[in-house]
């Protein structure tokens, strides 16, 4: 519930008193809809404190926590990172680590563009912008299966001229939570092969979609096998809880350890004018976390329970809807997988669930499932058949 002491919600500003339920914004949210700090996070703080200087980190961060990002996206055993064929520095988040290399795409590629899913999170359509790089859109998602438009995407992939720029999202697909499965993922990978594309991977939710991540990493992997060179942006702000810290890492996997030196200093590049060199908090509690095998161990605990509750709740709104006689299939609620449902609800019925429920979401339809609890399911479901019946 949002409340004006709870947790903040976009609305509230707008309508303080009356917001039942806010299942707008990308953050987790506990049973009770409140905020949280992992205890894995806490763990490392409480090492931390006492013991860091607030000594400027390197211009391209901490290299404890790139060591450990590596690791998490590429696999612990890489041969990549043992070649030290990996470019990579700390960035600001995704975000960050988005716009370092489309910044770094138009400084080197400057006729190239960047191919974005329809419909894909909204940012990236400002970085893209903003870094001066044309976007061109690939088909991705299917309204009237509410799954993925594979035939669309493949003849998309096809049609683009060789060594395109995609941008591909790793694993829980935003806004749609719609993923490619690993049969297709390897034939699209095949399919990148054969037209030399270069493929940009926004990994925003390891871990949180599945709750391993390990196997939200799979994309990637089967991408690696298949000797592609890949770009990847991996956050913590939804799987460590890190939000605001603002703590990420861009990588490029290398022809060889030569070009990944020079590519990396081209990145420091970009980011010195900017932000000179990025903080220090957020990345050492990564490195401590990821660092330690049982801070890692509780860390792994703890993003498989908020994955866990997730799907619990993709769950517990199907079945609302299908106990209240809902005369429409609730089939994708549960296909989907990570933080949003696409619900396949018109702006007309949004605004509906607003106006008369006081639930408010993107008129996209988009429900955060984050904010979905046990105390407030059966209202959103309720909600949500009195405006689709
Ligand atoms: N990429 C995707 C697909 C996202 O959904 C988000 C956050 O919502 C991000 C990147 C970036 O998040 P942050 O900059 O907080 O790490």
């Amino acid at each position: 519930m949002c409340r004006p002491d709870g947790p903040p919600c976009l609305w509230l500003w707008i309508d303080p008193r009356a917001v039942r339920m806010c299942v707008s914004q990308g953050a987790y949210r506990d049973d009770n809809g409140k905020p949280v700090v992992l205890e894995c996070v806490r763990e490392a703080e409480r090492r931390i404190a006492g013991n860091m200087n607030m000594e400027y980190l390197p211009m391209g961060g901490s290299i404890k926590m790139i060591e450990e990002s590596l690791k998490l996206a590429y696999g612990e055993d890489s041969e990549f990172i043992q070649d030290k064929r990996i470019a990579a520095v700390q960035a600001l988040s995704g975000t960050g680590a988005c716009r370092l290399f489309a910044d770094f795409q138009k400084r080197f590629l400057p006729e190239s563009q960047i191919y974005i899913p329809t419909p894909t999170w909204a940012n990236h359509h400002n970085i893209w912008r903003d870094a001066q790089v044309p976007k061109r859109a690939f088909t991705y998602y299917h309204p009237e299966s509410r799954g993925l438009d594979f035939a669309g995407l493949m003849n998309d992939i096809k049609n683009a001229p060789d060594g395109s720029f995609f941008l591909l999202h790793a694993c829980a697909h935003n806004p749609t939570g719609v993923d490619p499965s690993e049969e297709q993922w390897r034939e699209i990978s095949h399919q990148f092969k054969v037209k030399n594309h270069f493929p940009f991977f926004d990994m925003a939710y390891q871990g949180f979609a599945s709750g391993d991540p390990e196997r939200d990493a799979k994309a990637i992997r089967i991408f690696l096998e298949d000797g592609h060179q890949i770009g990847c942006a991996q956050s913590y702000a939804k799987n460590m809880g890190l939000y605001g810290q603002r703590a990420g890492c861009l990588s490029i996997l290398c022809d060889d350890e030569m070009q990944a030196v020079a590519v990396k200093s081209q990145l420091q590049q970009i980011a010195r004018p900017m932000y000179s060199n990025p903080p220090i908090h957020g990345a050492l509690i990564v490195s401590t976390i990821l660092g330690d095998p049982e801070l890692k161990g509780l860390w792994l605990k703890e993003v498989k329970g908020m994955a866990d509750r997730i799907i619990g709740m993709r769950k517990a709104l199907k079945e609302n809807l299908e106990k209240l006689g809902s005369p429409m299939s609730w089939e994708h609620t549960t296909n989907q997988i990570g933080m949003f449902c696409y619900s396949g609800m018109t702006p007309e019925q949004v605004d509906r669930l607003t106006n008369e429920f006081h639930i408010y979401m993107t008129r996209n339809g988009r429900i955060s499932m984050a904010g979905v609890t046990t105390g407030n399911v059966a209202y959103l479901a309720n909600a949500i058949h009195e405006v689709t019946k």
